[in-house]
């Protein structure tokens, strides 16, 4: 089994023909909602390919949340350990875009925000038949850092994708995690240069280390991914595509990471797993939508 702990959103987009400056009220073109969440995503990332999954997390008791909850259902996502909050609303992420794609976006965590010990007993009762834990920082940094203190005396291995990042992270959480997996963006944030491609990944995964972290996957967009786990490191190479939207492809990375670690695949393997789904995400538009099905992914491995 494979748990995801994190957070859990819904965008509300709306599509304009300019971004509305203050006070400025912009008549769009059309409206569509988009279940999302890193951990959402990401644990339907794994539910698409087959795989038994638990998504812990706190939703509100307005509409949004049953669609919410009731999404993760359909994608196969056991929902046993997502509390749905009495006092507050969902998360949810405001969004315009242009016709340029450019965006602005206003966040309200909600619910997010108040995950706390519920989710974390919800979380300690899965680790004995947890293989791989998947963490992100949507959620309060306190409740990450106790889910991580609680399963280290579990045999899982613990994924942490360190996003969204504020600044940098407090040192002790780098031992408690086994993988880190940012992008250039995240790993800039962490080690306070800029991380764009192979050269400067080393740089960064060097730097990790020294902090305490033990591996460090960085992906690298359409140049795929960096690992370093301390003794060796190595690039993993893309799968050439042609894509069309990046939104959710690390997310699709991490799922298919933690799903070729579960089933017992070397490092190595599971990044180009990662890899796989990754590529396969960017060349569907959305995010929940565009994150590969077994099938698909199975076949574009095998090439
Ligand atoms: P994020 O979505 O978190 O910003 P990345 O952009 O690094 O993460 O993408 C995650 C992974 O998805 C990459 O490591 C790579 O495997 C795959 N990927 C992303 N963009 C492309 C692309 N243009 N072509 C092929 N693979 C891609």
């Amino acid at each position: 089994t494979i748990v995801v702990f994190g957070s859990i959103n819904l965008d509300l987009v709306v599509e304009v023909p300019h971004l509305p400056v203050r006070g400025e009220t912009v008549v769009g073109n059309r409206f569509f909602s988009a279940t999302g969440g890193k951990a959402a995503n990401q644990a339907v990332a794994v539910a698409k390919l087959g795989v038994p999954v638990y998504s812990i997390g706190r939703v509100g008791s307005d509409n949004f949340g049953k669609v919410l909850l009731e999404n993760l259902q359909k994608a196969g996502v056991d929902t046993r350990g997502v509390t749905i909050d009495p006092d507050t609303h969902s998360g949810v992420a405001s969004i315009v875009i242009d016709e340029y794609g450019d965006n602005a976006i206003a966040c309200a965590a909600g619910a997010n925000n108040l995950v706390r010990e519920q989710e974390l007993s919800d979380f300690q009762a899965l680790l004995p038949q947890a293989k791989v834990i998947l963490m992100e920082l949507g959620i309060p940094l306190a409740t990450v850092m106790e889910a991580l203190k609680r399963a280290q005396d579990s045999n899982c291995t613990i994924i942490l994708d360190p996003a969204p990042v504020k600044s940098k992270l407090p040192d002790e959480i780098y031992q408690m995690v086994d993988i880190i997996t940012p992008n250039e963006i995240e790993a800039s944030q962490l080690v306070g240069f800029t991380v764009d491609g192979i050269t400067t990944a080393r740089q960064a995964a060097f730097f990790l280390h020294q902090m305490g972290a033990k591996t460090v996957i960085i992906t690298l967009g359409s140049q795929g991914a960096f690992c370093s786990t301390g003794e060796e490191s190595y690039w993993v190479r893309p799968i050439p595509v042609k894509a069309i939207d990046t939104v959710a492809a690390g997310d699709a990375f991490n799922g298919a990471l933690a799903v070729a670690l579960a089933e017992g695949k070397s490092l190595k393997e599971a990044i180009q797993w990662g890899n796989v789904a990754g590529a396969l995400t960017v060349t569907k538009r959305g995010a929940q939508s565009s994150l590969p099905h077994k099938e698909s992914f199975l076949q574009l491995l095998a090439q």
